[in-house]
């Protein structure tokens, strides 16, 4: 016994020392969020031969599965002279790009009825650029041929690859294709198709599962239990009994996830649940205890609660522990915070605290900590960098070498935040005092007027590095996500800028600033910073194409009350709620003919994409098809009916594939049948703070009673 725990703690030790880069799981397939296909598929046959296939794509089985819930079809019939393939082709995850290595290929297959080995099919490997791997027989690799029951196949990757050794990370996709067989029906399921390592693990995880809760909504219950650090845990297991007898298995989730949202539909019995873990070699443990949950009717206002905290969570439970700010995305990177993200995040916390969600001195513990990481990490001339590794405070150069220094846009929205902090934590006592200094101080070092890069400069530059200067040479000019780095640039009484920026910077009227404009809206509607055009019946006082994604009329103010600001063009309130109202008509108009799209279907910004992350806008050309919860929910204080209808249709009819632990996962394409299976830093806590500001207006309250913002509102005003 003393060896096997000397060889655990070995192990622990060997992957709790921090990499030089985190490593990852490569995996093809585990389950797909959406039913029916599975998107990162392709399946094709030729000259006789067939497999079943929907418009391309593999088939979805949610009956039978070995990691719930489902699993991938294979139908097929082989002819002497034909073939079929079938390929999984490998998501890649933000931020996930560095592989752990391993040694074989695995997965399970579970073969449907009597299937002579000879049926079976043939397995390689493709690599980015089309080359492909040897092929080798399925068949030998199977021990026994089990008909009705999960079997897994390892496939040592020496077989497959012949020659130097094999980087995990070139491998595009898995390739099930007709092999040797001939004149054969078979018909078997395949799942959880992964690299992994060869050696077995010896460690029995000799512990259970605690669940802490299990809460119920309208329409899912939420299940609690504390983060596992253990890294032999593959999986939580999660198990649902809905006649309290018999438990089935409905999902898994990451040990590093403290919960899992499990989507029911309306239930009138009580529901029971219950846990195991799962280890690396998908040994399964004993039960957890059972806990038992209701799903019951909501009104409103229970559901913005709800919305509300779930979205909350992110930043809550889901932070980087030892900074306590927020992850860029998760899944992805456990350890590389995002400056931006944090500081909306920080005004979600600020969101929960007044709303209970968690106790005020919970959220003081949480901002000394954020505020004792901030004072030490990386700054460049006061300014953060875009993306820091939560462990060190060291500059995560994540966008490429070129962005290693000072972001000035996410300082601004991480600032945004603190400012709004440093009015909330107004008590006397020792935490909250030193948390207001520690904002002054972090708020009073920013350069602001370093930004400018000259002295007489008419604009802010978003970056600037130590070695690389200058180079991005990115000029922030309006209209977009940046008015509030100008706004508080402004506000600052240390290194702050003259008023007179806001126009000649921001809003400029220069030619420059025209081309700027044109060319990421495409058009010149807008390039003179105002617009004046009429857009799906409604005019555009002020910006850029008919508007631009709602990410533009949510990050600068999330803060920044836009019912409080009016330049010599508009009131910003007026202007954005334009801008979410085109938005809304567009995809109710909907002239891409998408799927889904409506009054209850609607608002496009940026998001995670099928394989990219895109600016979406209500034109022919900025709509892809992919609409993101956040810009309909984040707009709720524009349009407070049309949101309220997005939330109902999207946690309703979509909650199943959307809704997670986090709250709405990034992003859902219906005529691809695709949905993210990520939740982004940036997209969660607009919901919950915009929320918040329609309802009670706090954080714009807050925000907003800051002298050194009201100043900013002079400064500008006196510049007209
Ligand atoms: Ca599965």
């Amino acid at each position: 016994m003393l060896n096997l725990r000397l060889l655990i703690a070995a192990l622990l030790l060997s992957v709790s020392v921090v990499p030089a880069q985190e490593q990852h799981d490569k995996i093809f397939f585990e389950n797909s969020l959406m039913g029916n296909t599975y998107y990162y598929s392709k399946a094709g046959y030729e000259n006789g031969s067939w497999i079943k296939n929907i418009t391309g794509k593999l088939p979805v089985s949610d009956q039978i599965f070995f990691t719930p819930g489902n699993s991938l079809e294979l139908q097929y019939l082989s002819t002497e002279h034909g073939n079929w393939s079938a390929s999984i082709i490998y998501h890649e995850l933000r931020g996930k790009d560095s592989f752990k290595t391993a040694d074989q290929l695995s997965f399970w297959i579970y073969l449907n009825g009597p299937t002579g080995k000879e049926t079976l099919p043939a397995v390689s490997l493709t690599f980015y650029g089309g080359k492909e791997s040897e092929s080798v027989n399925l068949a030998d690799y199977l021990s026994s041929i089990n008909s009705t029951t999960w079997t897994r196949v390892r496939i040592p990757l020496d077989a497959l690859i012949k020659g130097p050794e094999l980087k995990i990370s070139t491998v595009e996709s898995v390739t099930f294709s007709q092999g040797n067989s001939s004149k054969q029906e078979g018909h078997l399921f395949i799942d959880q198709i992964e690299f992994t390592p060869a050696v077995a693990i010896a460690v029995v995880v000799d512990k259970t599962p605690e669940l802490l809760s299990a809460k119920g909504y309208e329409q899912h219950v939420d299940l609690s239990w504390k983060k596992e650090n253990n890294s032999m845990i593959k999986y939580i297991k999660v198990y649902r009994s809905l006649n309290g007898e018999d438990f089935t298995p409905v999902g898994i989730q990451l040990p590093q996830i403290a919960g899992f949202t499990d989507f029911t539909g309306p239930q009138s019995s009580k529901i029971k649940y219950k846990l195991t873990y799962l280890d690396q070699n998908y040994r399964e443990t004993d039960f957890s205890t059972v806990l038992t949950a209701f799903v019951r009717g909501m009104t409103d206002e229970e559901l913005l609660d709800m919305i509300q905290q779930s979205h909350f969570r992110y930043y809550w439970d889901g932070c980087e522990p030892n900074s306590g700010l927020a992850l860029e995305n998760i899944p992805g990177r456990t350890t590389m915070i995002a400056t931006g993200a944090s500081g909306f995040g920080i005004m979600a916390i600020l969101a929960a605290s007044k709303r209970n969600f968690i106790t005020r001195d919970q959220a003081v513990e949480r901002f000394v900590r954020i505020t004792n990481f901030l004072l030490k990490a990386d700054r460049y001339h006061g300014v953060f960098p875009h993306f820091m590794d939560g462990t060190t405070g060291k500059t995560v150069a994540f966008f490429g070498e070129h962005d290693n220094g000072g972001d000035l846009v996410e300082t601004s929205f991480l600032m945004q935040g603190l400012l709004t902090a440093r009015q909330y934590f107004n008590g006397k006592d020792a935490n909250e005092t030193k948390i207001r200094n520690a904002i002054t101080r972090l708020w009073n070092e920013v350069e602001w007027d370093w930004y400018r890069r000259t002295k007489d400069s008419d604009f802010l530059f978003w970056h600037w590095s130590p070695d690389q200067a200058w180079v991005i040479n990115h000029k922030l000019i309006g209209w977009n996500e940046t008015m509030i780095t100008y706004f508080l640039a402004i506000a600052s009484q240390t290194h702050g800028v003259p008023g007179s920026m806001y126009y000649s910077g921001w809003a400029s009227q220069s030619a420059e600033a025209a081309i700027y404009r044109a060319n990421w809206g495409q058009t010149t509607d807008g390039a003179a910073y105002t617009n004046g055009n009429v857009y799906q019946g409604i005019q555009l006082p002020v910006g850029v194409s008919n508007g631009g994604p709602l990410f533009f009329v949510h990050y600068s103010f999330l803060g920044l009350n836009p019912k409080a600001f009016t330049d010599k063009y508009v009131n910003y309130f007026d202007n954005n709620k334009r801008i979410a109202e085109i938005n809304l008509r567009y995809c109710i108009e909907n002239p891409m003919k998408h799927k889904g799209y409506g009054d209850d279907f609607w608002g496009l910004t940026a998001s995670d994409g099928v394989s990219d992350y895109t600016a979406d806008e209500p034109n022919v050309k900025g709509d892809k098809g992919k609409l993101t919860a956040t810009g309909a929910l984040a707009s709720f204080p524009y349009t407070p009916e049309a949101s309220m209808k997005a939330l109902k249709n999207y946690y309703r009819n979509y909650g199943k594939q959307l809704y997670g632990y986090y709250g709405f996962r990034d992003a859902i394409d219906l005529d691809k049948n695709w949905c993210s299976p990520i939740y982004m830093g940036l997209n969660q806590a607009p919901i919950t703070v915009m929320i918040e500001n329609y309802r009670s207006n706090l954080l714009w309250d807050l925000f907003m009673a800051d002298p050194e913002v009201q100043g900013a509102l002079n400064k500008i005003s006196a510049a007209r």
